[in-house]
């Protein structure tokens, strides 16, 4: 049985990559997950499968649950010795409550450990390319709460020293309550023309900045409708941001897109286009499955030696046909045959098998292929094509025009993948989408099958990049005209077709 324990951890400021080794590890191992909102929704992935979520933040009423019944929720948890992760945005000290629920876990004799997080107050500032201290600027910031009642008649806060003594002021949960903050500061000695920025969402892809001065930031936010989550910072340092903005700066910032390959490929895409700064936006069109039956395959590779050529169409069949070598209790050395393999990538994959590629075609499409390929068959030379059914059928036409006796075994399909289509349909009506990316013909007929009769008109009102001529033409016939075509047919030619769109390449 656990040993019960509960974990205070702070999960960072938004993005996803600002949070702990250590917090990771706890999410990992936690039987229990109470939360509040998050700023990334696959922090969640990372739990066990049959972990118990708990969300106690703020739901679409705005109603939060008490924090005396959080406390309780976790003493309750631990003694049902589990596991608990108390995961909080930002650090959990800094104005997340979680003094209060380490005190409630010490008086009910509970075991617990802190994991601090990055918090807003600095890492905010930072993706601004504000630094909160910097040499002959600033030698001291403090962090405080934005969020006390004005009407309320004791003040906590000395604000009288508070505005001049430190250098830079970071006030947290302060946006609505600027009106307040901002006449404070100047009443109490901070000049109304110091310089001061209020930042929403830092750190992620929506990240917004307004640059302004104590005096006018009151007005500027209203005039703005800037609404929380956001931090208010106050000195000299915001003028740095002049120079050292860097995050929102990034060529694709602002730019959300969507990217609609199979989830188990999405990510190559994704992170090549957040590296810069978009907002990617994963509707796997399709997914990649099993085929109807693995008979063909499995008949192929039990007299894999009778093969000349095996040849290799895309990463899915390479991983697919080891699989199902490994299967049959086969390895590399099964393989005697010569290698094609269709795209870098494909060729990349084989070679994690332990396999160079006799030649890697450097045209992408069948015809080109066909060429590369064409002095090495000759008549009655047998060959093995494990892929996708659906794929173009010209590669084994053209091949048997050459005299050569062709295999397509299916070793994978596509099919349509588990995206709502409405909710992507309201976002591509609604103009919020302002790239829609497509990798292969089968994700521009699956993400159109998705999005219902309208889809086409759907699909135009973003800008559309193909990876390649024939998934162009299958915009084309379905009334998609695409905006840009990649030159090199892979993802990596993808995303500079993307940056060529965009006229930052
Ligand atoms: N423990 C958290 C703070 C919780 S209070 C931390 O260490 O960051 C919540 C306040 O934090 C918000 O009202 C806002 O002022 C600030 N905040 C948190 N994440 C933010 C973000 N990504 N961008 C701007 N402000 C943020």
């Amino acid at each position: 049985m656990n040993q019960p324990i509960v974990y205070l951890v702070g999960a960072g400021p938004g993005d996803y990559g600002l949070i702990s080794l250590k917090a990771i590890e706890c999410i990992k191992q936690a039987d229990t997950i109470v939360y509040d909102r998050l700023a990334d929704d696959r922090l969640l992935d990372q739990a066990r499968p049959n972990v118990e979520l708990i969300y106690v933040g703020k739901a679409s009423s705005d109603h939060t649950m008490r924090q005396e019944d959080i406390n309780q929720l976790l003493v309750d948890k631990a003694k049902e010795n589990k596991i608990v992760v108390r995961l909080k945005g930002g650090d959990p000290f800094v104005f997340g409550r979680g003094g209060e629920e380490a005190l409630t876990l010490l008086a009910n004799g509970i075991p617990f450990e802190v994991v601090p997080g990055i918090t807003s107050a600095i890492s905010v500032p930072a993706y601004a390319g504000i630094p909160v201290t910097h040499r002959g600027i600033a030698t001291s910031f403090a962090v405080i709460t934005g969020h006390e009642d004005p009407t309320k008649g004791e003040s906590g806060m000395k604000w009288d020293k508070l505005a001049t003594a430190v250098d830079t002021l970071v006030f947290l949960m302060g946006v609505e309550n600027l009106p307040h903050i901002t006449a404070k500061l100047v009443e109490h000695g901070r000049p109304a023309d110091t310089p001061a920025a209020v930042i929403r969402w830092g750190t992620k892809p929506e990240q917004e900045v307004l640059v302004t001065t104590v005096g006018t930031a009151a007005g500027d936010v209203a005039a703005r409708g800037l609404k929380p989550p956001a931090i208010f910072i106050v000195g000299q340092v915001v003028t740095l941001r002049d120079k050292l903005a860097w995050f929102d700066n990034k060529p694709l910032f602002g730019k959300k897109v969507l990217v609609t390959r199979a989830r188990e490929q999405a990510s190559v895409l994704t992170d090549g286009l957040a590296k810069l700064g978009a907002d990617c936006m994963e509707a796997p069109a399709i997914k990649i499955v099993p085929p109807a039956s693995y008979e063909p395959l499995d008949a192929a590779i039990a007299c894999l030696q009778e093969y000349d050529w095996l040849i290799f169409t895309s990463v899915n069949g390479v991983e697919h046909f080891f699989s199902r070598m490994a299967a049959a209790g086969l390895d590399t050395r099964a393989i005697k045959a010569k290698v094609a393999a269709i795209g870098s990538p494909t060729a990349a994959r084989l070679k994690g098998y332990g396999i160079v590629a006799d030649i890697i075609p450097a045209e992408f499409r069948a015809e080109g292929v066909i060429e590369a390929l064409k002095p090495h068959i000759t008549p009655s030379m047998k060959v093995l094509i494990p892929r996708a059914l659906v794929a173009r059928d010209i590669l084994p036409e053209k091949l048997t025009e050459l005299g050569a006796c062709v295999n397509v075994a299916p070793a994978y399909r596509t099919v349509t993948g588990d995206t709502d289509g409405q909710e992507l349909a309201a976002a591509l009506a609604a103009g919020s989408i302002d790239l829609v990316t497509f990798t292969s013909s089968s994700t521009v007929t699956n993400l159109l099958a998705l999005l219902g009769q309208d889809g086409a008109r759907l699909v135009a009102k973003a800008k559309v990049a193909c990876i390649g001529p024939i998934t162009a033409e299958t915009c084309l016939t379905h009334g998609i005209k695409p905006d840009i075509i990649a030159e090199e047919y892979t993802i990596k030619g993808l995303i500079e077709a993307i940056t060529t769109l965009y006229g930052i390449g």
